[in-house]
């Protein structure tokens, strides 16, 4: 189903990419410096457990279970509960001291919250040397193959590639039966867009279809979801844009389709803090189930900053062309490493400082340009390497240049929808069948 209502109907591409994956791919998309969740921990039995599932049990216990609780109260802890995703560290740490918050199992006090690492960490090879990680999403198997799949597209933007695997995450706390668990089968597509034409030529097939939508504003002024129809959401700013509409309504269709029951579906977008680290607007469709609102499919815009990563970091150009029909003359940063003075400076080295130099983006190579014109010298990180360069004044020439261009070259921007299977399979069982006691 998945494949004939989105690879075929849209005429996606296809691939099936390995699960353990270099760790250079990984600090690129900045999943080994942020893919984490925040934790505490029992202070004298070191039992681990996420910060906010203590808050969000804290808070329903509260307004479920407490009769003697305000009516100011209860709008108090309804107020953190859709506020949950959006706390940093220090505000959830500041909640569950003010709420005296312990360990369950023991009652013994907890520390402060901090962010633990989902991946599950390996070496590649015997030499123990190569770290890796197990793929925590199918997508970046898709960015690494970025220049032959749009080879294979006939260098044309959008186009999408699509990907089921399994994906792994190193959970701190399971729960939820099937719902949460370490290994999980993931569907994910990756379309692919210039960023300055995000509309889609088959958006008007999906832009009547009006269904339960929870935007953030709704969220944090405490209301509920309601019915909004895509088209108004897109022309009114709500959903970023027309591709990403597009897919919302797609999703919509195929969950419909499935044998989802549509009121007990509704696609809520995350809250600023909430989106992941990669993300410029991200809605979850989420699934009324026994328990509760359960998000099954994300998708996310990701930003271009994202993907610009790649093409510096992991080595592989993650760059599309589009060809002007008459050349134009334009101001072009011009980044010239000087391959004598860093040969000298880095040895071994200077061919991986030299490519990290060039794929700097504009407002990187500015800022480099003006610290090096006050101060002489720059730290500079360079990812291939895993560490920080010092880079001076006669290493690299930055400047601005008037050339004429044949073709703008751009990173493109993705959109993500990232379907979580097992996740939609539980739920469709529990809309499709009664239980009925004996
Ligand atoms: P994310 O990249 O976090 O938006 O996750 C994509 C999808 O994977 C989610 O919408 C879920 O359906 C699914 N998912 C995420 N984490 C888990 C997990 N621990 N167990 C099962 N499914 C998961």
């Amino acid at each position: 189903m998945f494949c004939q209502h989105f690879v075929l109907e849209e005429n996606m591409l296809e691939v099936d990419c390995p699960c353990v994956t270099p760790e250079a791919v990984l600090k690129a998309s900045g999943h080994v410096d942020k893919f984490t969740d925040l934790m505490v921990k029992d202070e004298k039995t070191g039992t681990c457990y996420r910060a906010d599932h203590l808050l969000k049990d804290f808070c329903n216990e509260k307004i479920q279970k407490d009769l003697s609780i305000s009516a100011e109260k209860a709008a108090e802890l309804k107020h953190v509960l859709a506020m949950l995703d959006d706390l940093s560290a220090e505000e959830l740490g500041a909640k569950i001291k003010e709420y005296g918050i312990t360990a369950p199992d023991t009652k013994n006090p907890l520390s402060d919250p901090y962010p633990f690492n989902l991946m599950f960490q390996t070496s590649i090879g015997p030499s123990g040397l190569s770290p890796g990680y197990m793929r925590p999403e199918t997508a970046q198997g898709i960015f690494v193959n970025f220049k032959d799949l749009y080879y294979y597209n006939g260098n044309k933007l959008p186009f999408a590639a699509a990907q089921i695997g399994q994906a792994f995450r190193n959970e701190i706390s399971p729960r939820q039966g099937l719902l949460r668990v370490r290994e999980f089968t993931l569907a994910e597509i990756e379309h692919f867009v210039d960023p300055e034409y995000k509309s889609h030529p088959k958006y008007s097939e999906v832009a009547d279809l009006e269904f339960l939508m929870f935007p953030r504003e709704q969220q944090i002024s405490a209301q509920s979801a309601k019915k909004i129809q895509l088209g108004e959401a897109v022309s009114k700013g709500i959903v970023n844009n027309e591709t990403l509409g597009y897919f919302i309504g797609r999703v919509y269709l195929f969950l419909t389709r499935l044998g989802i029951d549509k009121d007990r579906l509704r696609f809520r977008q995350h809250l600023a803090n909430e989106m992941a680290h990669y993300a410029a607007d991200c809605w979850d469709a989420e699934i009324e189930s026994s328990y509760g609102w359960i998000e099954c499919v994300g998708i996310a815009d990701r930003s271009a900053y994202d993907l610009h990563a790649h093409t510096e970091k992991s080595g592989v150009p993650l760059v599309a062309h589009e060809k002007f029909s008459e050349p134009k003359e334009v101001e072009k940063l011009v980044i010239a490493p000087v391959k004598k003075e860093l040969g000298l400076a880095f040895k071994g080295n200077q061919k991986k400082v030299v490519e990290a130099l060039e794929a700097m983006n504009e407002k990187e190579a500015l800022d480099m340009k003006a610290s090096l014109e006050t101060k002489g010298v720059v730290e500079f990180y360079v990812c291939t390497l895993g560490e920080n360069v010092s880079i001076k004044k006669n290493m690299v020439s930055i400047s601005k240049e008037k050339k004429k261009e044949h073709q703008r070259t751009f990173t493109p921007s993705v959109i993500e929808p990232s379907f979580g299977i097992g996740r939609i399979i539980y739920c469709l069982y529990e809309h499709s069948f009664l239980h009925e006691a004996q």
